[in-house]
């Protein structure tokens, strides 16, 4: 794809750019009506034009993880984050599921740079919580949002940096470059290695935690034996001759003692196995297509060996939402749904921040209204929509198609339409999850 080439020559790093790439934007800002988002009755134009400037996003394995580090500006699914400020990340109440407490685990981010200086990088951070319980709650939830405090499962975070900042430097990164971003940024969670790391092991007092819950976890599951072991050796050091009867036992005991330094590095590459021992979504590249590439081509025949699988999971997910239909309205939604995302099957993504742009829902009930969908909490100016993360993505995340596995039919994320620049390093944005 061709990336299209800014003033100082950054072409390679924002051909990754998502953003609404029609020839014809300034025609539609000109054309700016409020409130029509939502309406009905022009939904067949507008579908004609939303269709010439939507971004399909599919997953791919990564030839090398470190084109996912985030001095590279990844899209990404699965893992973790590439935080855009390593310094600032969210913390407290906005890290968890606000229905079980449960830290929310990282879905996908898109890097989707603005015009403005402020968002010359600008990243969107989906988390979710794994329960399909706390979704089927977080479906009351969101119709909520208008009136008070929402207990959420879905939570969407908007990171922007101007140009000139402290993380980046201003060049854009070289393809292959094996250089590390340019500070290590906030120390992250031993467990999720998502969140900050804000509290500390209360046997060793080195390793660190996003919350008991995941300190828990991670005891359970080993790091009792490694946390003995760095109480020994903090014994060890900090007083050489006042060491405990017990501390010798134990230090008898295990032989091989690492040092502090080695430990950590171990525990650097540990996070590239976190996604395997953790529970957490295998890790992927979101790559872009615009969806117009695909108006003239039959379903696609050539996409190689995947393509039948996932596939017949979006069939079944289908069939289970034409089981639902209460209407000759989700019928005929649920027609248009399928025509259009036959045309690459294998999309998890479609993204397209166009004025006046909709997300496809699957049905027609259950959709928000202009009036569901909240003022920005920062700036109090319009919300609109900019992207929707598909079912398919389930797939690719290797969840089940049980009863009680997480399963949505969308996933609609709303931003603040002004990309407006808050005190708030990473502000809380928008989603509509509709259900299969
Ligand atoms: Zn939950
Ligand atoms: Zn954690
Ligand atoms: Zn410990
Ligand atoms: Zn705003």
């Amino acid at each position: 794809m061709a990336g299209s080439v800014k003033g100082d020559g950054t072409e390679e790093f924002k051909g990754l750019r998502i953003t609404s790439l029609d020839d014809d934007s300034d025609e539609e800002e000109e054309q700016k009506e409020p409130d029509v988002a939502m309406d009905d009755d022009d939904e067949e134009e507008e579908d004609e034009e939303a269709r010439n400037s939507v971004i399909l996003g599919f997953v791919k394995k990564p030839k090398k993880s470190r084109s996912l580090l985030r001095h590279f500006f990844p899209s990404k699914a699965g893992g973790v984050p590439a935080w855009l400020d390593p310094e600032n990340l969210p913390s407290g109440r906005s890290c968890c599921c606000d229905i079980c407490g449960e830290p929310l685990q990282f879905v996908l981010q898109v890097y989707a740079p603005e015009e403005k200086e402020s968002a010359f990088h600008r990243t969107l951070f989906v988390f979710m919580c794994t329960s399909m319980a706390c979704l089927r709650r977080d479906q009351h939830e969101q119709w909520k949002c208008q009136r008070d405090e929402p207990s959420r499962s879905v939570k969407v975070f908007r990171c922007q940096l101007p140009h000139d900042n402290p993380f980046y430097s201003s060049e854009p990164p070289k393809k292959d470059s094996t250089e590390d971003p340019l500070m290590a940024g906030a120390a992250l969670c031993n467990w999720c290695g998502t969140w900050k790391g804000s509290k500390r092991c209360t046997g060793c007092r080195k390793t660190l935690y996003c919350s008991e819950k995941h300190w828990v976890k991670h005891s359970r599951s080993g790091h009792e034996h490694d946390c003995q072991r760095l109480r020994i050796q903090l014994a060890d050091s900090s007083s050489a001759n006042s060491e405990t009867t017990s501390a010798v036992v134990l230090k008898g005991k295990y032989k091989v003692v690492f040092s502090w330094e080695e430990f950590w590095v171990g525990n650097l590459t540990a996070l590239s196995r976190l996604v395997a021992s953790n529970n957490l979504w295998p890790e992927y590249k979101i790559i872009q297509e615009p969806e117009s590439s695909y108006d003239t081509e039959m379903p696609d025949e050539s996409v190689g060996t995947n393509s039948l699988i996932s596939s017949n999971r979006m069939d079944d997910g289908l069939m289970s939402i034409a089981d639902n239909f209460t209407g000759d309205g989700d019928r005929k939604s649920w027609a248009s749904f399928h025509v259009r995302i036959a045309l690459a099957p294998e999309q998890i993504l479609r993204y397209c921040r166009s004025f006046g742009a909709k997300p496809l829902w699957p049905v027609s009930s259950g959709r928000p209204s202009t009036a569901d969908i909240p003022k920005c909490s920062y700036c109090s100016g319009p919300m609109c929509f900019e992207f929707q993360i598909m079912p398919q993505l389930l797939f690719y995340f290797n969840v089940k198609n049980d009863v009680d596995s997480l399963d949505w039919a969308t996933i609609a994320v709303y931003t603040c339409e002004a990309s407006c620049d808050a005190s708030v390093v990473y502000k809380e944005e928008f989603a509509w999850v509709q259900l299969s």
